[in-house]
């Protein structure tokens, strides 16, 4: 039977490289205990999050924390270094969520019957497909920790 994996009680090891978004920089839509792309509870992963760089740095985005954002690493790996993706409405390409500039609430919503992550607008829609968010296993994961109270 899978189980969810308690907090380690091993200190974060945190990943050389830019420092964490501060509470003071950020997260701007949320707090930092939550991947601020899908908002998976960090305390559920046994493994820290992320520093995703917003803004690739392979298309100069840089260290700043107006371009830091905390990503579980689904997130992280799925981002990549894509900025935009197509929304499945129109079948066009549009940027990205913002963690730093966009309110999370303006283009998500969760259906918590579903557990699925709904795009309502087009960012969103386009950020839900880019970051495969309605990947099953995730879903899976949405339904538990529903049940848990740890979501939304
Ligand atoms: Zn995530």
């Amino acid at each position: 039977m899978a189980s969810l994996a308690q907090p380690s009680s091993c200190a974060p090891v945190e990943k050389d490289g830019p420092p964490l978004p501060s509470p003071r920089g950020g997260p701007a839509n949320g707090d930092a205990n939550r991947c601020e792309y899908c908002h998976a509870p960090k305390s559920v992963f046994n493994f820290p999050f992320e520093v995703e760089h917003i803004i690739p740095q392979s298309r100069g985005g840089s260290d700043d924390l107006n371009n830091l954002a905390l990503a579980c690493h689904a997130c992280n790996l799925f981002k990549s270094d894509f900025e935009t993706g197509r929304n499945e409405e129109s079948e066009a390409e549009v940027r990205l969520f913002h963690p730093r500039r966009d309110a999370w609430e303006e283009h998500f919503r969760i259906d918590t019957e579903r557990a699925e992550m709904v795009g309502i607008t087009p960012v969103g829609r386009a950020t839900v497909a880019r970051l495969h968010m309605n990947r099953p296993r995730h879903i899976n994961a949405r339904h538990r920790w529903i049940q848990l109270g740890l979501f939304p």
